[in-house]
């Protein structure tokens, strides 16, 4: 699942290659890619302006006030094919949609799974979205602290801090990977209740999750499946993970094996040494 330091590096792949490209031409291969209001031909003849993201939520923003919204979800892909560096294994059979430009570029939206979805609306109309107007603070502003944290995560004082931390109406961009890899690096038990937490681990947890994001961020995101960057290239992060994906192996600090539980639904992986529960 594409979390903020993966949708943040096809942001800055798209937005390198694609700025000031129009489009010329679209398909759509699976209806239900595409939300019910503006068609995506709507894009046809407009210019990219710029591309942001709102935690997981991929914006592209084009020229006469018109925005496509992407929600990668579980196995969305955006894969862009340009003359000088073609993808010829695109389309394939998990391709959704695309996107093609003047220059001929394409943008493929694969899609396995089919819970991602595009949506086209009036630029002014993003920040009015429910998901984005819901969204809690983005971990990796500049602006973001242990008060910041603090009053994130006060609105669930009786939850895990693990459940807490998916919870996008607590931080922004967030998902099974992070919490575990930000946890751990805190010494924090995915378990430990918001309202147990102590000043000191609010403290460590604060430094650790922006640290461990900004980390996957230099390394092109973690590919545990399906994603890949822009360019179609995998990510690095998952070489060098302290806990996801490494149940059963031994701790890089303590040397304890690593321990996996199902915790909101979702496998969680820990040091039963370096995080226990208090
Ligand atoms: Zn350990």
């Amino acid at each position: 699942v594409p979390e903020l330091p993966e949708v943040e590096t096809i942001r800055t792949g798209l937005s390198k290659h694609l700025t000031n490209q129009t489009v010329s031409a679209f398909t759509l291969l699976w209806p239900n890619s595409v939300t019910p209001g503006l068609s995506l031909d709507s894009l046809i003849g407009h210019t990219v302006t710029s591309f942001r993201r709102f935690g997981k939520l991929l914006v592209i923003d084009f020229t006469d006030d018109l925005s496509l919204m992407a929600h990668l979800r579980m196995t969305g892909q955006l894969i862009l094919s340009t003359p000088t560096a073609p993808i010829p294994t695109l389309p394939d059979r998990t391709t959704r949609a695309t996107l093609s430009f003047t220059s001929s570029a394409t943008l493929f939206f694969n899609d396995q799974r089919k819970f991602g979805r595009l949506t086209v609306l009036p630029t002014p109309e993003v920040l009015l979205d429910p998901f984005v107007t819901s969204l809690g603070p983005d971990p990796t502003d500049p602006s973001f602290s242990t008060r910041v944290l603090t009053q994130a995560l006060a609105h669930h004082p009786g939850l895990s801090v693990k459940a807490a931390l998916l919870d996008q109406h607590t931080l922004a961009g967030i998902g099974n990977i992070y919490a575990d890899e930000a946890l751990f690096a805190a010494r924090i038990h995915p378990s430990t209740p918001v309202s147990a937490l102590t000043t000191p681990q609010r403290r460590a947890l604060a430094t650790a999750i922006p640290a461990v994001l900004n980390r996957a961020l230099s390394l092109g995101g973690s590919t545990s499946r399906n994603y890949l960057n822009a360019l179609g290239q995998r990510g690095a992060y998952l070489d060098t993970a302290s806990v996801y994906g490494r149940a059963g192996l031994p701790c890089h600090s303590c040397g304890t094996p690593l321990a996996k539980f199902a915790l909101a639904g979702r496998g969680t992986s820990f040091c039963p040494r370096c995080q226990r529960l208090r």
